[in-house]
């Protein structure tokens, strides 16, 4: 009888942990979602739970070495934070693994309160985008780009999502519109363009955490800016983290955490690296473009 009753405790314990995550996932998710109409009025939103944390996360693709080692950290809500480091450091993997793509080796990721690997991989979803660093864009038109992440959205709200990120007139400057063709895999685009068109359709998502992997391809003056602007746009009101290549982005950061060979080596705002940080500030120096 000892066992079977061991087991049932046991089954009754993981329950209670997985409805405690449930319910705070859910909170994260019953956030308001937001228009562009009524943003600047509300107050940001709070979570009780920091939106994400890395304990002592270590972390080998199959078959390999580990490229992250023992790294924690922490992404207070409402906040942005932005992961910087030298290529080949672990950047990208972070978001991978926030993502769930793959499974950490030890430790434990944190969304919204919750183990990721307690959480639904649909409220993972709909609780995070994921704007990668070569944003796939469809042969189409930019209506059909944006309706992948939001089926159903009115052409004004589409029309909105453009111009948070810069790209208003894109659907304003030929007689077709949102339908204007986009080209086999938005060759129509620039590589700018392309990325503010995926950071459109993460907003329209409305996911409340926005993981950003900014592009190390060097942009005009013009296109800078408004990818500045677009990121701006996107971590209004929400949590975001981004693998940041530019100086523009890390300096408007709230909290920067300094990555080097898989480990996390400083933590803090860009006055404060370069006081403490002799690796921030030659990434600084260098205006942080690494690949
Ligand atoms: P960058 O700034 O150049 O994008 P990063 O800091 O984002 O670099 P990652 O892309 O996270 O670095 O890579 C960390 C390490 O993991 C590197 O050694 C890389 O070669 C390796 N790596 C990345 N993706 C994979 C994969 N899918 N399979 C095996 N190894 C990988």
């Amino acid at each position: 009888l000892v066992m079977p009753l061991g087991q049932a405790l046991n089954a009754y314990a993981q329950l209670q942990t997985g409805l405690g995550a449930l319910q705070r996932i859910e909170e994260v998710l019953d956030l308001p979602s937001e228009t562009a109409a009524d943003r600047p009025a509300r107050p940001t939103a709070v979570i009780s739970e920091p939106a994400v944390v890395f304990e002592n996360v270590t972390f080998g693709y199959p078959g390999g070495e580990p490229v992250l080692r023992d790294v924690s950290f922490s992404v207070p809500a409402g906040s942005r934070v932005a992961l910087v480091g030298p290529s080949g450091a672990g950047k990208s993997t972070v978001l991978a693994l926030i993502e769930r793509f793959y499974e950490v080796t030890s430790g434990t990721i944190r969304v919204g309160g919750a183990d990721v690997r307690d959480l639904p991989r649909d409220a993972l979803r709909r609780t995070l985008g994921y704007v990668e660093q070569e944003a796939p864009v469809l042969a189409g038109t930019l209506r059909d780009n944006l309706l992948l992440t939001a089926p159903g959205t009115d052409s004004a709200r589409l029309l909105a999502a453009l111009d948070e990120v810069n790209l208003g007139a894109l659907a304003t400057r030929t007689p077709a519109g949102l339908d204007v063709q986009v080209g086999e895999g938005g060759v129509l685009l620039s590589g700018g363009e392309r990325q503010r068109l995926a950071i459109a359709r993460t907003l329209l998502a409305d996911a409340p955490i926005l993981l950003l992997d900014e592009p190390t391809s060097n942009l005009d003056a013009r296109n800078e800016a408004a990818l500045r602007e677009a990121i701006a746009a996107a971590s209004f009101q929400r949590t975001l983290i981004v693998v940041a290549h530019r100086l523009s982005t890390v300096v408007d950061s709230d909290r920067i955490v300094v990555v080097e060979a898989g480990r996390v080596v400083a933590t803090g705002t860009h006055r404060e690296l370069l006081d403490t940080s002799p690796l921030y500030r030659e990434l600084a120096a260098h205006q942080l473009l690494v690949s």
